[in-house]
């Protein structure tokens, strides 16, 4: 198969976000249809190839695998079935294009919500969704160089200063963990409860994402009240017990 028997290229192609965004060219660019890094877009093609802006690519079924040059006199298109190893092998890390595919899912996920991603991403790069009054944050954090997680969290209750009582609690958590909290778990930051999602960025799927982020706020939802109510009791305890609260440096 040859280029011309299954259209043009990358760099002339709508899905290519960087034609898209109106910096035709021969730099590395971004297919938004399967949400891969494309190194050499005058070089790469598809069945895909399109120049209108309709259907949006996400609404086109994929087609194929992606072409590339063979390097041989003369041209001769080749098939790449696994596009992360080809990009190893060029010696590109996969993490980069795997991350910024799930921060376009997630993108995409909020205009499905009726929501536009520019109102709802705060400055560090976290998108913020409510359900009632539950709120989470979602991104993709590089946790170590080329390792990037979804990170989903829900903040669900504050603790006070002193923890020293607060071991039914931190059962009560684990135990929600163990039986209550599906694929999410419950966690503490600082003095902060957070309902959580923590997962490897390759291979999700936007109908992954969306639920992934639905279960977090539907645990922090049903569960938060429970979570609440059990630190207003344990404060109440520390109020008439006889071990006063004191500010979490002066212990000892
Ligand atoms: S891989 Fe296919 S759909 Fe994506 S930019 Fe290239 S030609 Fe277009």
């Amino acid at each position: 198969m040859t280029r011309n028997e299954i259209g043009n290229n990358c760099a002339e192609c709508i899905n290519n976000q960087n034609n898209r965004e109106g910096h035709y060219g021969d730099e590395p660019g971004f297919c938004l249809l399967r949400q891969v890094l494309i190194p050499e877009p005058f070089w790469t093609t598809c069945q895909n190839f399109s120049d209108r802006h309709e259907p949006a690519p996400t609404q086109q079924q994929i087609q194929g695998p992606i072409y590339i040059d063979s390097g041989e006199n003369p041209f001769r298109s080749v098939p790449v079935y696994d596009w992360n190893a080809y990009l190893s092998s060029l010696g590109y890390d996969p993490g980069p294009s795997q991350a910024r595919a799930v921060l376009n899912m997630l993108d995409e996920l909020i205009r499905s919500y009726g929501l536009q991603p520019e109102d709802t991403t705060d400055a560090r790069g976290w998108r913020i969704l409510t359900m009632e009054k539950t709120i989470a944050r979602a991104n993709v954090v590089q946790w170590e160089p080329g390792l990037y997680f979804l990170v989903i969290y829900a903040p669900i209750a504050e603790l006070p200063l002193n923890d020293q009582r607060f071991g039914p609690l931190y059962r009560r958590l684990l135990e929600f963990n163990h039986n209550g909290s599906y694929g999410a778990r419950f966690a503490i930051d600082e003095r902060t409860v957070h309902v959580s999602l923590v997962r490897p960025v390759s291979q999700i799927t936007i109908s992954d994402l969306d639920a992934n982020l639905r279960m977090v706020l539907t645990v922090a939802r049903n569960l938060g009240d429970q979570v609440r109510q059990a630190v207003q009791e344990l404060v109440k305890l520390d109020e008439t017990g006889s071990a006063t609260t004191q500010p979490a440096q002066d212990k000892e």
